[in-house]
């Protein structure tokens, strides 16, 4: 089953993408990683997620040697380290990320987290990019509700088209005010971290309820946060079958019983939570 999220400005992705922290790390596994992110592709997961920090470079050129000669069939995302968030530097740091992707666009760049550099430069540093077509968009991550009001309220704030955060059964501070916040405004939430990084596979619960409808637990992980509106996974799988496994996610139907007993185990958020990052 294939689900699509919409951004405000009306462009659609599907909401289960892939996550690339760690790939191109292990010369030993790159060959497997590259494949199982072009079995991805061939599946609908046409999302990529990657950073300039991950592996300082690595890990886009990866994806870069992915997509080559595939670049449009896919919704690339690549993130700014906050150090580079800034007028004098997010061009070079843009320029070079575009090099190793081997592309001439992002089609949405996110500041990785809030650092040293004022918000506003930030978001004339990303006007700038999307002046030059560099980036179609931009967005943050890791920036919680009071912060993203402070953003919304900048000149072009209000232009922000994503933030991407920690948001996995394990951590669901979220879905009392910054996802329906998010969802009020048309702008996706990226849930990284989705199996909260493998460490929810082997929990009882999650294993009896794969069990119960014949699936995987990690289905069972994605599938929990993508019955929310509005919600991108971007899982990271570094082999074929976890791959082939997660594409299957929404399949996974949750009947009022298992969503009381994943509620039981998981406690949805009753008040407002400090943010979970990692
Ligand atoms: P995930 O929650 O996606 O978990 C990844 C782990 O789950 C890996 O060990 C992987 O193993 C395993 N796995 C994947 N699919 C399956 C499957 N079907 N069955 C069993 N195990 C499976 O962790 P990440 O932290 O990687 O988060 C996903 C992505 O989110 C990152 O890769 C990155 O792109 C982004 N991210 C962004 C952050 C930010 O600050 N903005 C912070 C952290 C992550 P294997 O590799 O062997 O397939």
């Amino acid at each position: 089953m294939t689900r699509l999220v919409t951004f405000a400005d009306g462009t659609t992705v599907p909401a289960l993408g892939q996550g690339t922290w760690e790939i191109g790390d292990d010369p030993a596994r790159r060959d497997a990683e590259q494949q199982a992110l072009a079995r991805g592709l061939d599946l609908g997961l046409t999302l990529i997620d990657t950073a300039e920090l991950y592996g300082d470079g690595r890990s886009e050129r990866l994806v870069g040697e992915v997509i080559a000669g595939r670049r449009d069939e896919v919704f690339l995302v690549s993130k700014v380290r906050p150090e580079n968030a800034s007028e004098m530097k997010m061009m070079l740091s843009c320029e070079r990320s575009l090099e190793r992707l081997g592309t001439d666009r992002l089609d949405l760049y996110l500041l990785h987290w809030e650092g040293r550099v004022p918000l506003e430069e930030t978001v004339a540093a990303f006007q700038e990019l999307v002046d030059e077509g560099m980036i179609a968009r931009w967005g943050v991550s890791n920036l919680d509700l009071a912060t993203m009001r402070r953003l919304e309220a900048l000149d072009d704030g209000d232009l922000c088209a994503a933030n991407q955060l920690l948001y996995n059964l394990g951590s669901r501070g979220v879905e009392f005010d910054l996802l329906p916040w998010m969802q009020a405004r048309d702008m996706p939430m990226m849930a990284y971290s989705p199996l909260g990084r493998g460490g929810l596979l082997e929990h009882p619960l999650i294993v009896d309820i794969a069990n119960r409808h014949d699936a995987s637990p990690a289905q069972v992980a994605l599938a929990a946060v993508l019955r929310h509106d509005g919600v991108i996974a971007i899982p990271k799988a570094s082999s074929v079958e976890h791959v082939e496994a997660n594409a299957d996610a929404l399949d996974v139907q949750f009947d009022a019983e298992d969503l009381e007993r994943l509620d039981h185990a998981f406690p949805p958020p009753t008040h407002e939570t400090p943010l979970d990052i990692i």
